[in-house]
């Protein structure tokens, strides 16, 4: 594991992010001055004490929503896409320091940190861009008797939770459309890493953003502070990025009140690599799709499929691959791999390596966690998989990559469809007609075509199946938060 070397900005950095809720443009304490430890998962050590939001803050940051919902809606559409570009600005200016505390409470390397920030802003700019472009449609009616005028409104307040693994880029996929279409918001960060919206929510307030617009609060318990917001009448959206398990969960809560829902939810890609294929592409590829975010990742490949006439060649060079990358301390020189978020994180993934091995699979590399403080897991390579391994059927959410092999087309459809999720999906071959073939019968909402990544401001992020429904980014990510509406108009 390299060696950590704490970086030298980092206690300033620590004093200077707002620890408190953010409620109505104010930053403060939480209601009897509960606090929560926010930790780097690299040592174990606390970084900062947070604001550990009740039931009756989460209901405050709610009213501080409402209050402006009608203002804020009128707020002219370049205005708020200026907003949006002047913190797409100041997210690149800063890139720097927001990626020292993304690494710092996240785990991921500094040069994904880096990569995220860069991702993030995107957002905005993009969303920026959208403001302005929210039109509808007027038309004479068909029998010729009244004119149809459709016009789109903000839906209105908007609830918004966040995992941890992608703690800016999940915050202004959801923000940036919700800034855009005129929407106010309570946002809820993941409990591991909040700092990174608190400094976005900062941010924002510089851009300005009107009180009360955005208002941000995390919690030791997410249902205690989730439950009255997604039960109340006055929430009119809630949109979500996380487990399956929770947005199954969130679904239900918000039916009462038939709310509308955007769910980002988990996934188990298939990784497909034909005997057509460009090997040292599909290494790559691979490397990406799994290795993204050390495994922490809705797109990471899950399960690899390897046609049998190149198996060999390909899990060798993978394992070479995942065998060479360097571990450690997300702030220290060289990284690759950072530490998994949690202990309990840990433990599943190292359960389902051991459930594989102990059924008959091969370990290439890897196979067990990092001696010393912090959550590491060494990099894996699996080959011989059996069916009915737990690491086949599961999200891994770790630096794991279990790799089967194939011989038939339709075969491998079959197998990749056999899942509950449905995110996405890669293919490697130089077979331009087989890619699209293949990729019309797959069950997913994106596939990455000889690429390892798919994630793109421009394009509609989403999945399937038990992975969601709703698209974020992309020319869709503004109507999640639009409703329509229509003027049916007599002839004069
Ligand atoms: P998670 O446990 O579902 O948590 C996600 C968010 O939901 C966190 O803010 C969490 O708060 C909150 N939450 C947890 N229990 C809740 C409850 N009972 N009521 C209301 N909110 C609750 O997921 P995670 O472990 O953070 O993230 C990993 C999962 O996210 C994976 O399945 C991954 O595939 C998925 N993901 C999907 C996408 C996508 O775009 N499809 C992107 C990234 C991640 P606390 O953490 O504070 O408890």
């Amino acid at each position: 594991m390299a060696a950590t070397t704490i970086h030298p900005d980092k206690d300033a950095l620590l004093q200077r992010v707002p620890t408190g809720l953010y409620i109505a443009g104010e930053w403060r304490a939480a209601t009897g001055g509960r606090t929560l430890g926010v930790e780097d998962p690299a040592t174990g050590e606390t970084l900062a004490e947070i604001a550990d939001a009740t039931p009756e803050d989460a209901v405050a940051a709610l009213d501080a929503a409402c209050a402006v919902q009608e203002q804020w809606a009128q707020h002219p559409p370049r205005e708020r896409g200026e907003i949006l570009r002047r913190a797409f600005e100041e997210l690149i200016d800063r890139s720097e320091e927001l990626s020292l505390l993304m690494t710092l409470e996240m785990g991921k390397p500094l040069s994904e940190a880096r990569g995220e920030i860069a991702y993030a802003a995107e957002y905005f700019r993009w969303f920026s861009e959208e403001a302005v472009r929210i039109d509808g449609r007027y038309a004479t009616a068909p029998d010729g008797r009244s004119r149809l005028l459709v016009m789109k409104q903000p839906v209105g307040p908007c609830l918004l939770i966040t995992p941890w693994n992608f703690p800016m880029a999940m915050g202004t996929r959801k923000i940036g459309p919700a800034i855009a279409a005129g929407c106010t918001m309570v946002m809820k960060p993941a409990k591991q890493t909040p700092l990174s919206t608190f400094a976005l929510a900062d941010i924002l307030e510089r851009a300005g953003l009107p009180a009360g617009v955005l208002n941000v609060i995390a919690s030791s318990s997410a249902s205690s502070i989730i439950t009255p917001l997604i039960t109340d009448a006055r929430m009119r959206k809630v949109s979500f990025t996380g487990s399956t398990e929770i947005g199954r969960l969130l679904v239900k809560q918000g039916a009462e009140q038939l709310l509308r829902s955007s769910m980002e939810l988990g996934g188990n890609a298939p990784f497909v690599v034909f005997e057509d294929a460009d090997l040292d592409k599909a290494v790559e590829g691979a490397m990406l799709a799994k290795m993204r975010n050390g495994g922490e990742a809705c797109t990471a490949a899950n399960r690899f499929f390897v046609h049998d006439s190149v198996a060999d060649e390909f899990t060798k060079r993978l394992a070479e691959r995942m065998g060479d990358l360097k571990v450690g301390h997300g702030a220290a020189d060289g990284t690759q791999v950072g530490p998994l978020i949690d202990g309990t994180e840990r433990a599943k993934v190292a359960a389902l390596v051991d459930d594989a091995r102990e059924r008959g699979a091969e370990v290439l590399t890897g196979g067990a966690p990092v001696d010393g403080p912090g959550y590491f897991y060494a990099p894996t390579v699996l080959r011989s998989v059996p069916l009915g391994a737990r690491v086949l059927e599961e999200e891994i959410f770790g630096p794991v990559a279990p790799v089967q092999t194939f011989t038939d087309e339709d075969d491998v459809v079959a197998r990749a469809n056999a899942t509950e999720y449905g995110l996405v999906a890669y293919v490697f071959t130089r077979d331009l007609d087989r890619a699209l073939r293949v990729g019309a019968h797959l069950e997913t909402g994106m596939l990455g075509i000889n690429q390892g990544i798919v994630s793109n401001p421009a394009a509609p992020f989403g999945g399937v199946k038990h992975s969601g429904f709703g698209r974020e980014g992309g020319r869709e990510g503004i109507d999640e938060y639009l409703a329509t509406k229509y003027f049916a108009i007599a002839n004069g």
